[in-house]
């Protein structure tokens, strides 16, 4: 079988073997009673990691955030947060359907961040019966590939902290972020009580995410994991996966970051398809093909193990398992296809 190249998601990624090994000589135990040592230790070296007190292991981002949220807010509250947030739009109103939080969200900027004045302007007033009661700022980082910069995060914090609201980060890729941006991830956790990191997005595990914070919410949340089913057994299985990805996985997203620039440079070459390689600050590459043409160059690199995303906006993610050479064969195969078409332009199927 041809090896696939999937530049759908940074999700795509298989453990690799010496993960699997890690995975397979984990000591583990029964997790619910606190008694797993591979989730222990994962859970000290990542709250360590993020200066935080404390941490939760869970089985996904989505529950990671939701259980933050609820362990922040209570029902009748407010987060803030932005339409592009993962939180508000890819997590089924999660925090609405389950935590009875009422989100308010705000129009992301073009670099993906939210203007403070319309933040400042969505708190409701304190102590009226019309009004949710306005708790917490949920910030995304990266955000569809973009890094906060560290001096907004800053402003961010002291605009919410002057008005008694709380901070949390969606950060299922902050170590992107902070590769990006060359400081320790807990330059970035500084501003925000509560993270919330993806262990199974560029990290490459095979699931978990891990959510840190003070000792109270993190209680908090430990407890909204089990009611909402999220409380696993023997889980330093796949913990074990975790601790791996950390110890080796995160310097290399650096590599990610340099292969997407080569793509989008690559790619911008390619008369008809529209691309800033500036634009690319990590591991995403946002490139629009021709609205008519996306669908069947989608289905012809199929056939050869390409696997692209939908759309003519495509969303092209590299990871561990995308290699510099598989960039350069994706360009190679895109630049072929296009100059095929451009020289058959209304060829139909017979
Ligand atoms: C993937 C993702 C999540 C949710 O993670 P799942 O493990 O898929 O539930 C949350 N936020 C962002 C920004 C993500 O990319």
């Amino acid at each position: 079988m041809t090896r696939r190249i999937d530049l759908r998601s940074d999700t795509v990624t298989l453990p690799t073997a010496a993960m699997r090994a890690a995975m397979t000589a984990a000591d583990v135990g029964d997790d619910v009673y606190g008694e797993d040592p591979t989730v222990n230790r994962l859970e000290g070296e990542v709250a360590s990691l993020f200066g935080k007190a404390a941490a939760v292991y869970v089985a996904t981002g989505t529950q990671s955030n939701l259980i933050g949220l609820m362990a922040h807010c209570e029902r009748g509250d407010e987060y803030i947060v932005g339409q592009l947030a993962h939180t508000y739009k890819y997590e089924g109103g999660g925090a609405a359907v389950l935590g009875s939080i009422q989100p308010q969200p705000i129009d992301n900027e073009a670099d993906g961040t939210l203007d403070l004045d319309r933040v400042v302007a969505a708190i409701k007033p304190a102590g009226d019966a019309h009004f949710a009661r306005t708790r917490l700022l949920a910030l995304e980082n990266t955000i569809g590939g973009r890094v906060l910069p560290l001096d907004y995060l800053a402003r961010a914090e002291s605009v919410a902290r002057a008005r008694g609201l709380a901070m949390h980060l969606d950060g299922a890729r902050v170590f992107n972020a902070a590769v990006k941006l060359a400081v320790p991830v807990k330059r970035i956790a500084d501003h925000f009580d509560t993270v919330s990191i993806c262990l199974s997005k560029g990290l490459g595990a095979p699931m978990g995410s891990v959510l840190v914070g003070p000792t109270p919410l993190i209680e908090r949340a430990r407890r909204w994991r089990k009611v909402l089913g999220g409380g696993m057994r023997q889980v330093g299985l796949m913990a074990a996966a975790g601790r791996h990805a950390l110890a080796h996985h995160v310097e290399r997203l650096a590599d990610d970051h340099a292969n997407a620039r080569r793509l989008a440079e690559r790619l911008a070459q390619i008369d008809g398809i529209a691309v800033d390689p500036a634009k690319v600050q990590t591991n995403m590459v946002y490139a629009t093909f021709p609205a008519d043409v996306h669908a069947a160059l989608k289905a012809d690199l199929q056939r050869s193990g390409i696997v692209l995303p939908a759309g003519p906006v495509m969303r092209l993610v590299t990871h561990l398992d995308i290699t510099t050479a598989d960039v350069d064969q994706v360009a190679d195969a895109i630049a072929a296809w296009m100059r095929h078409r451009a020289a058959a332009p209304a060829r139909v199927a017979a």
